[in-house]
């Protein structure tokens, strides 16, 4: 039986598979074994649980995690395709690898493999977005349920997720993020360390889901007040949340805000105790 070391170089499986990438599917494959190392090392100790993998593609982040000790990682692919180019990385793992052959979107995080669950992963650029939404609402129901993510997205979309107050990054994304999870950005890579390489550079995240959200409030009415405080983010707060609160000047003075702020300045628990408000009206 072939051993993991062994398996032939991630190119030649391109190639024996007719891999040609397909931009629908977000396919910019990291065949640099030392860049995938770095990233399944930063799930830290994957002895315990599952790692669940979103896109596996040809299998160089996989062979890392299984290279790194995980006790079972499953990896959930779309294209089959890559899921026959896996075949040999299977049967290399010893039992280790379960490849899973479906929609990432349609699949509740909270039903694949077993706890404590880490989400490691090359997101498709495409869906990376509403995963990490469907994962934060996942954790929101039980926080339990995924101990730890460490995600590749495009560079752009990194520092919307790690942005702190003040930065023009800072947004709906970090504010829902943060309010559950401890957030990381850890490092980046350049496009030319892919196949095709992308347009933009990527950057490599680390979320850890808080024991408890950042402050109380209810998810629906914090992504209600978020969403209008930053759909018109230039404009003062008294303004953009009228449609929330008749008297938006009045309900920012009540809880100690500058009706003159705009949204960019607030910290999480300040969007927080705006949503409690906005449950309680
Ligand atoms: N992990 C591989 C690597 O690092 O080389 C491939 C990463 S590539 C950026 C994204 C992968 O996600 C592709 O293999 C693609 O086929 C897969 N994918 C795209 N959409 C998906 C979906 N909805 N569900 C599951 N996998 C998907």
């Amino acid at each position: 039986m072939t051993e993991l070391e062994d398996l032939p170089p991630l190119r030649e499986v391109i190639a024996r598979h007719g891999l040609a990438a397909r931009k629908s599917l977000g396919q910019n494959f990291l065949l640099d074994l030392n860049l995938t190392g770095r990233i399944a090392r930063a799930a830290g100790d994957l002895s315990a649980g599952s790692v669940i993998e979103i896109g596996p593609g040809p299998g160089g982040l996989t062979r890392s995690l299984l290279q790194a000790g995980a006790r079972q990682v499953l990896a959930v692919e779309k294209d089959s395709r890559c899921l026959e180019a896996l075949e040999d990385t299977r049967s290399a793992s010893k039992g280790r690898l379960e490849l899973l052959n479906g929609d990432a979107l349609e699949v509740p995080i909270d039903t694949l493999g077993q706890v404590p669950r880490k989400i490691v992963a090359n997101l498709p650029y495409n869906i990376a977005t509403p995963l990490l939404i469907s994962w934060l609402h996942a954790i929101h129901r039980s926080p339990d349920c995924v101990e730890c993510m460490v995600l590749m997205f495009q560079k752009e979309v990194a520092q919307r997720i790690t942005a702190s107050p003040g930065n023009k990054a800072y947004g709906r994304l970090a504010i829902l993020t943060q309010w559950l999870c401890e957030a990381e950005l850890l490092f980046d890579i350049a496009p030319g360390a892919f196949t095709p390489p992308p347009k933009v550079t990527s950057s490599v995240v680390r979320l850890i889901p808080r024991a408890r959200p950042r402050a109380d409030c209810r998810l629906e009415a914090l992504e209600q007040v978020t969403a209008a405080a930053f759909g018109q983010r230039r404009k003062m707060l008294r303004q953009s949340l009228k449609g929330l609160f008749p008297q938006a000047a009045e309900v920012l003075g009540e809880l100690g805000l500058q009706e003159t702020a705009r949204a960019e300045e607030l910290e999480i628990e300040d969007f927080c105790a705006l949503a409690r408000r906005l449950s309680n009206s």
